[in-house]
């Protein structure tokens, strides 16, 4: 099995099996985003426990690439500090643009060539955009 195939059969998996699928009864921060050129549609619970990620879930509906995107990113920040979640999440997006390379970032590795379909990338990116949108507040004020 390639490398090609390997990261092939990890975002199947994704899409499968997603990972933190659902919705939680009491989130700290609950965002919505909607990826319109696509139709990808994420909701992203999450519950903040002495400033850690101690729970998340996703819900929604879209493209393959934005679901297994979604359960990629909430395996990877689970049980994190907001601040380790939020620079996965920005991590992430500039390793899809080819700035950077890639830390702690999991499986969301497997999404690498999506930086090859710039249109795409709004799909792979959006349940990062509604992660940061729902913890930027949290950082702490300086
Ligand atoms: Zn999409």
């Amino acid at each position: 099995m390639n490398l090609d195939d390997m990261y092939r059969e990890t975002i199947l998996d994704h899409n499968q099996n997603p990972r933190n699928r659902g919705h939680l009864e009491n989130p700290t921060k609950s965002v919505g985003l909607l990826n319109p050129t696509c139709g990808d549609e994420i909701a992203l619970d999450v519950q903040l426990d002495a400033g850690k990620v101690s729970d998340i879930r996703f819900s929604g509906q879209g493209c393959s690439i934005s679901m297994a995107s979604a359960s990629m990113l909430t395996e990877a920040v689970k049980g994190k500090s907001a601040e380790e979640a939020l620079a996965i999440a920005r991590n992430f997006k500039s390793f899809l643009t080819g700035t950077t390379e890639p830390e702690n970032l999991g499986d969301l590795e497997a999404l690498h060539g999506v930086s090859q379909f710039p249109s795409r990338v709004k799909c792979a990116t959006l349940a990062h955009n509604a992660l940061e949108k729902a913890l930027d507040d949290n950082q702490p004020q300086t």
